[in-house]
């Protein structure tokens, strides 16, 4: 969000003038080749390389020298920790993760990500990012694909920050769309977080577009994604020519636009594109900003030789197919899984710039807020807009230009005029135009001269207006003052709540209020307190310039000391270790562990206790014996820094050890789940007869497991009665002692029995096509009254059914029944399976015919 007399277009100077590693979905793109087929070779982690396909960031201890009145280091740091996890999605198989605060001269051998503070950025200028190290040699994925490996990315900070306080909607966006850069994104034009600052129309209750999502899973892709989602394809031409660099936009009605940038002979292909039906256009890229080093700050593409190779000519922006009237284009349908190519563009010649860079506020308060929200029942059904092109005459009389006109994409919202507003901006007047009005983005296209500009998001559609919290106050539930009544407007069941950058807890949320448990802090801090709706409009929207804020209690107990077993960690291995720490306040999801270092990666915190968590670490073969680590250890808004925690030791290969997870860790293929009550085998790395001669044991959390039998490499146990999530082995032989995080697995629903009509459907009453069967289930855990139809399904043959939702009809036992019309299926014995949130049940068999 940014107050009005910011020059918009002073930001993103600076950024050009400061460094060269930043600024359709575009990546760092290399060719191998200087003729066609161009197939781009994007610059991206090596996700094969990385622990846990997780790439981690360290913060530098070196923090910002000057803060915003409010504003503190521990808050700067959660609202970093917030923006790299917004890109934390479903379809990429990459994870951030926080690696710790890193002390100078911390090991930067591995891959991973350096979050800076630093005062060579410029003023007003928030931060930068990019990839600073790559590999010498191309790498293949997993597809086949060569790549360019990043090897390290460097994120830098304003070490200044009084103006851009770290609880505003633009310090956590910038941070997001600089943590974007060094993944290996670069800019777009389509409004999405990787847009420039003059297009993004973002916000932290949606961090990330459509486009942001294709762009990150095309680097990372999560193994459903090529089949999730389509691709179109095709070529922008000029007289006979490709055009190099061209964007090619991919525009759903009510919906965020995915786009690309095309090839040298102007080829493109936008993958990732959910299904659905989508307008199509190109347009030239705009020509750069005063001070910019190229077009929206974009580093061109590079070819065999190294050289950069040039955007082709400037062209007009037409819709597929070929047209510069929206109403006459048509929709082009994408399937899931499926490709469809020859989308192509014929370009006339553009010598003039035309319309560009144009950015759209509203003023659902006293300020204007970036990425315009309507609420049509608001007297506000208007949005102002600034940009080249859009407005003529003198700066003390601008009005919008002669014979420019705009118009919405799809249906429900018109513009009514267009009227003069400051130097800088005009307003577009808008009005409801159809009876039912669905949320979401709208688009504008602005026309001027039979040339066109289109915005995608340039507005978005909301029923109500932003939430605001009025009042906070400490309800009943202890915890240290922590539980919360909140109370304000436009507060909803969806509405999520941050304390500076880390999510409060719901207890109860109604309309108009809610309770929260605020997660854990230092004494004394001020948080401020920040609420998230899921119509994409947060507080800060009104409340930025007096945020309500939460004082903790000034005698909370804090962390002073932190105690690791076992701190010596062997190289080129993976350990777990446990980490005590009086006073950190543990709750699961807020618990994080980082050595600050490439050479030793967290992969997994698991809360053992409000004091205790154990982490499962993997020290790099690469790794010096004998040096230490610090380690960072975070508890909500809390973290504490233990100087020289661990050190590393020659790895030991005849210490005792549970095999990794990496190796199969249960010794029988059929048997990888742990469950409560059952027997498991376990491997185990160097147990010897003489270990199992000294005595053995095991405890599972705090229950002990009984070893029914143990041979060398090996041991039978039964699982005691454990609640399903993770849980620390710790075993015992002789003198030596091996930890492990295993993970017990909750019951697989079981079948009681299946109903047809009157009975169970056997080979002498054998169930019909169309028949209502009823399925009885237990041994799942007590899910609720009602459990969704999505979360279920049964298969009967090879057949797969919709069922009705799963109801609740005994809750000692708890069991559930649920209902389904039989769909055709072969004649005899079949067998039916249910399938519960991706657990399968054993086969129940029934006759039909
Ligand atoms: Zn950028």
């Amino acid at each position: 969000m940014k107050r009005f007399a910011l020059r918009p277009f002073a930001l993103l100077a600076t950024l050009a003038v400061a460094s060269g590693i930043a600024s359709g979905y575009y990546h760092f793109v290399h060719y191998d080749t200087k003729t066609a087929p161009f197939l781009p070779i994007y610059e991206k982690f090596d996700l094969a390389s990385l622990p846990g396909k997780t790439i981690q960031y360290y913060i530098s201890a070196n923090g910002p020298t000057k803060l915003a009145p409010r504003d503190s280091l521990t808050s700067v740091i959660s609202q970093v920790r917030a923006a790299a996890m917004a890109w934390n999605v479903e379809a990429s198989d990459l994870s951030l993760a926080f690696g710790g605060i890193s002390p100078e001269g911390a090991a930067r051998n591995g891959p991973g990500i350096d979050v800076i503070f630093s005062d060579e950025i410029p003023p007003g200028l928030i931060a930068l990012g990019g990839p600073t190290k790559r590999a010498d040699d191309m790498a293949e994925d997993a597809d086949g694909r060569s790549f360019v490996p990043i090897v390290r990315s460097l994120l830098v900070f304003n070490r200044d920050l009084s103006q851009r306080p770290s609880y505003g909607d633009a310090f956590y966006l910038s941070a997001v769309h600089e943590f974007g850069h060094t993944l290996g994104l670069q800019h777009t034009l389509t409004s999405s977080a990787m847009s420039t600052e003059i297009t993004r129309a973002v916000s932290k209750a949606w961090p990330l577009a459509a486009d942001d999502v294709a762009a990150i899973s095309l680097l990372y892709p999560h193994p459903q994604f090529q089949s999730a989602t389509g691709a179109i394809a095709g070529r922008v031409v000029l007289a006979g020519d490709g055009v190099g660099l061209a964007s090619v936009v991919a525009l759903p009605p009510r919906g965020q636009a995915v786009s690309t940038l095309t090839n040298p002979d102007g080829t493109y292909r936008i993958e990732g594109l959910p299904p659905g039906d989508y307008y199509l256009y190109a347009h030239p890229l705009p020509p750069a900003l005063a001070a910019e080093v190229s077009a929206a700050n974009i580093v061109l593409p590079k070819g065999p030789d190294q050289e950069p190779l040039q955007a082709g000519p400037n062209f007009e922006t037409q819709f597929f197919p070929g047209t510069r009237e929206w109403q006459q284009a048509g929709l082009v349908s994408v399937a899931a899984g499926a490709v469809t190519e020859g989308l192509n563009f014929s370009v006339q010649p553009r010598s003039v710039p035309f319309i560009h860079s144009v950015q759209t506020y509203s003023y659902p308060g006293q300020y204007g807020v970036k990425g315009a929200f309507v609420n049509f029942a608001s007297p506000r059904g208007f949005i102002v807009a600034a940009g080249a092109g859009i407005l003529s005459g003198p700066a003390s009389a601008a009005r919008p230009a002669e014979g420019l006109t705009a118009s919405v994409i799809g249906d429900g919202v018109s513009v009514t005029g267009l009227r003069p507003f400051t130097s800088e901006f005009m307003v577009i007047d808008l009005q409801q135009s159809g009876p039912q009005l669905l949320d979401g983005p709208r688009h504008i296209v602005f026309s001027l001269d039979g040339s066109i500009y289109v915005l995608p998001s340039a507005f978005t559609v909301v029923q109500k207006g932003p939430p605001s919290i009025d009042a906070i106050s400490v309800a009943p539930g202890g915890l240290q003052n922590r539980t919360l009544a909140l109370s304000g407007a436009n507060l909803s069941s969806g509405t999520r709540y941050w304390f500076d950058g880390q999510p409060a807890t719901l207890v109860q949320t109604a309309e108009s209020n809610a309770v929260v448990v605020a997660p854990p802090a230092p004494a004394g801090h001020v948080a401020v307190v920040t609420a998230l709706n899921s119509d994409g409009q947060t507080s800060m929207f009104t409340q930025f310039n007096a945020p309500p804020t939460y004082s903790y209690d000034v005698s909370l107990e804090g962390i002073s000391t932190v105690t690791i077993t076992p701190d010596r960690l062997p190289v080129g291995a993976d350990s777990v270790i446990e980490i005590s720490a009086p006073g950190a306040m543990f709750t699961e999801g807020q618990a994080l562990a980082g050595f600050g270092s490439s050479d030793i990666t967290v992969q997994r915190v698991v809360a053992l206790s409000p004091s205790r968590v154990a982490a499962a670490v993997r020290v790099g073969a690469n790794a010096a014996a004998g040096t230490s680590a610090n380690l960072t250890i975070a508890s909500g808004l809390k973290w504490f820094v233990q100087p020289a925690a661990v050190t590393l030791r020659q790895p030991d290969p005849e210490r005792l050890a549970f095999a990794s997870p990496d190796q199969s860790m249960t010794a029988s293929e059929t048997q990888s789940a742990l469950q409560p009550n059952s027997n498991a085998t376990l491997r185990i790395l160097n147990l010897t007869q003489a270990g199992i001669a000294a005595g053995l044991s095991l405890t599972l959390g705090d229950k002990s497991a009984p070893i029914l039998a143990a041979s060398p490499g090996q041991i039978t146990v039964r699982i005691p009665n454990l609640a399903a999530g993770p849980v620390l082995a710790r075993l015992t032989a002789g003198g030596e002692i091996a930890l492990a995080l295993l993970d017990i697995d909750a019951p697989p629903p079981s079948i009681l029995s299946v109903f047809g009509t009157f009975s169970v459907p056997d080979a002498t009453r054998p169930a019909s096509v169309g028949d209502l069967l009823t399925v009885l289930i237990t041994g799942i855990p007590d899910l609720g009254t009602q459990i969704a139809s999505a979360r279920a399904s049964v298969t009967v043959g090879t057949t797969s059914h919709q069922v009705s939702d799963l109801v609740r009809i005994w809750q000692e036992p708890v069991a559930y029944q649920m209902q389904f019309r039989l769909g055709s299926v072969p004649a005899g014995r079949q067998n039916l399976i249910v399938m519960i949130d991706g657990r399968t049940s054993a086969s129940f068999p029934i006759w039909t015919r």
